[in-house]
């Protein structure tokens, strides 16, 4: 089942509008062609486990010299402890030693070790209670801002509450008092009976979201309702790295760079956690950048066949 017009659609909860807009034929700069990733090595990489070996780590997994994750404070940070101006913490977690592999040819156990690792950097940050915000995300490909190739994610932590992620939450609230449960609850039981569904077993659900920003967005959630990721179980946390693993495989084949992000707002325990995977395959021309209205010509329902394609 896809749309075959033009759709404008709502975002579940916020005011964000998509126009989910299919055509046979696309508009030249609606996808990037991107070349297939050809990764060189490069003796200056500052993440190759040669240049790490008097690098302190604020976190790893395995031993200091055969490291499978590890954690490092960001040598470049926007923000710092000791600027009240733009307060926060920076940290870059290298995701394997291995200079060429994508975070998709990684084994589960190794995504998994990934997850744990974000969840004990989470608890650690959390601790200072200036810190409002923790952010995890990744950039992978020069278009979705990586500068390094080397595979690794970021965690970027702030006093600093980004005002569109303070009105979600109010609109949340809103929802509960109204309806008397979490939206994003209501959402994943929805979309789990419907078109949009990539995969979901007893613990995490994949799905396109309604209103897709983004050409191939998909977000992964628990089904139980919890707010940051420390809270994760194992099995939870190995349900999710499975579909991980297989959304960026998809990805892969698509040829398209994409950004991955957690948000995880501290005092505000009615959020649900989720991870939004953008896959960057448009370029937001006049009417995305003057209009703020997003054109997607990939509609969700046909995003989702294609996820579920190999599973
Ligand atoms: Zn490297
Ligand atoms: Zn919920």
């Amino acid at each position: 089942m896809s749309i075959k017009k033009s759709e404008i659609r709502k975002d579940y909860i916020q005011e964000k509008y998509v126009i989910i807009a299919p055509r046979r034929t696309r508009r030249p700069h609606d996808t990037i062609i991107h070349e297939p990733s050809n990764k060189q090595f490069d003796d200056n990489c500052s993440f190759c486990p040669s240049k790490l070996k008097s690098v302190k780590f604020l976190d790893k997994i395995g031993s200091k010299n055969n490291w499978c994750l590890a954690v490092l404070a960001n040598k470049y940070p926007a923000v710092s402890l000791d600027n009240p101006k733009a307060y926060g913490q920076q940290e870059v977690v290298v995701e394997t030693q291995d200079h060429i592999r994508e975070l998709e040819d990684l084994s589960v156990g190794h995504l998994k070790d990934l997850l744990t690792i974000y969840a004990e950097r989470t608890k650690v940050i959390a601790k200072n209670k200036k810190i409002e915000y923790i952010m995890i995300f990744k950039n992978n490909g020069g278009t979705a801002g990586a500068s390094l190739q080397h595979s690794h994610s970021q965690i970027f932590a702030t006093s600093f509450l980004p005002p569109h992620l303070a009105d979600k939450s109010q609109r949340q609230q809103a929802y509960k008092l109204k309806n008397g449960t979490c939206v994003y609850c209501d959402v994943i039981k929805k979309e789990a009976k419907g078109p949009r569904l990539v995969w979901q077993d007893k613990h995490v659900i994949a799905f396109a979201p309604y209103a897709s920003m983004f050409n191939y967005e998909i977000w992964i959630m628990p089904k139980r309702h919890i707010d940051n990721i420390t809270q994760l179980t194992e099995v939870e946390k190995l349900s999710w790295a499975k579909i991980l693993k297989h959304s960026l495989q998809k990805i892969s084949q698509l040829n398209l760079p994409y950004n991955y992000y957690f948000h995880q707002v501290i005092h505000d325990e009615d959020q649900h956690l989720y991870m939004k995977v953008a896959p960057r395959g448009s370029v937001w021309a006049g009417v995305e950048i003057g209009s703020g209205l997003i054109i997607n010509p990939i509609t969700p329902e046909e995003a989702a066949k294609f996820y579920r394609q190999g599973l």
